[in-house]
């Protein structure tokens, strides 16, 4: 029997509709990795650097940062056809009944490696950790610019998630407004924290590893879980323990358990289910806005398993063809989280 269930975070309702759902090792793709076509030159090789705009952080295997043309692990370079533009002015006007706004912000790509890897999976534990370090760096930096009120970072899996280059990459926004995504999570956290007095994630953390029917892995710092509202098959979360709004807040410790999480999370998929398309992203708070007490911040992994349908589209109601209950039962029973 289909059931609603409550998304406490956004305080929405989705749908959970098992019947027609597929056994959960048959999300595995089928599909054949595609090798590098030859003769195509990729911009985010090693060697090819002057094929991208010059970078705004470079750094070695160590987290140094690197001057010059030394040898480099991670690069950050402004994207070459950004969605957002940095020379503009993040002033709002009246164009008659409407607003309008210069296409103010930033959009950096992150260049995981020198090597050509396709997948996130390719970097190994410390190049992952060096991957948080380089996201967390560049948040710091972006903060101290008072025009930008919030920051996603997020990377996109495979084509089917959007990926336009297939060397590993992610993406960083920075915008001079809170986004609706957000907005939709900070309002939805204040309304149960105002009947509550508790931050919802923090309740959820607690549940859930009470009744254990949705947990994958727990560490001293870290719970990867996924939803009791889920609204995507294998949709994972990978959430701190310790309540805090803005991920730029990590501290060192958690760094490392959050790159931890991040391996063992991004492996499954790539080992487990085949390399599927995904989408993940960084949830983190307002950069100006107190919604601390509230908000929570997390990490969200979501495979491109199904197309929102006109229902979805239409009411915003999301429908889910497994049980998360269902699906974590498989991520445990791989082996992966220990
Ligand atoms: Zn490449
Ligand atoms: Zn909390
Ligand atoms: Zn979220």
């Amino acid at each position: 029997m289909p059931e609603y269930r409550k998304d406490i975070i956004l305080d929405e309702w989705v749908i959970i509709a098992t019947e027609r759902a597929k056994r959960p090792e048959n999300f595995r793709e089928e599909k054949i990795k595609v090798e590098k076509k030859e003769g195509i030159v990729c911009p985010f090789d090693r060697g090819n650097e002057q094929m991208t705009p010059p970078e705004v952080l470079k750094v070695d295997k160590n987290g140094n940062e690197v001057q010059g043309d030394g040898p480099w692990q991670i690069r950050i370079v402004p994207n070459k056809f950004p969605a957002l533009v940095e020379h503009a002015e993040p002033l709002s006007r009246q164009y008659g009944i409407y607003m309008l706004m210069e296409g103010f912000g930033m959009h950096d790509v992150v260049i995981h490696s020198p090597e050509h890897i396709t997948n996130i999976s390719e970097l190994d534990l410390a190049q992952t950790r060096l991957l948080v370090e380089v996201y967390v760096k560049r948040l710091l930096e972006i903060k101290k610019d008072t025009r930008i009120e919030s920051v996603i970072i997020m990377l996109n899996q495979g084509k089917e998630a959007g990926a336009s280059l297939e060397h590993s990459h992610s993406q960083i926004f920075s915008l001079p407004l809170n986004p609706p995504a957000l907005m939709k999570e900070v309002h939805g956290t204040r309304r149960y924290f105002e009947k509550t007095k508790k931050c919802p994630m923090c309740d959820i953390l607690k549940f859930e590893l009470s009744e254990k029917k949705r947990l994958i892995y727990e560490c001293e710092d870290f719970v990867i879980v996924q939803p009791y509202a889920s609204r995507n098959p294998f949709e994972t979360w990978v959430v701190p323990k310790r309540h805090f709004s803005n991920f730029e807040n990590i501290l060192e410790k958690e760094r490392d358990s959050f790159a931890k999480c991040l391996k063992m999370v991004v492996d499954f998929f790539y080992y487990e289910l085949n390399e599927p398309a995904f989408n993940y992203y960084i949830h983190t708070g307002p950069l100006h806005d107190s919604a601390g007490a509230h908000y929570h911040c997390h990490f969200e992994l979501i495979p491109k398993f199904s197309i929102k349908a006109g229902f979805e589209i239409a009411t915003g109601i999301d429908i889910c063809i497994t049980t998360p209950e269902y699906t974590a039962d498989f991520m445990n029973n791989s082996g992966r989280f220990n």
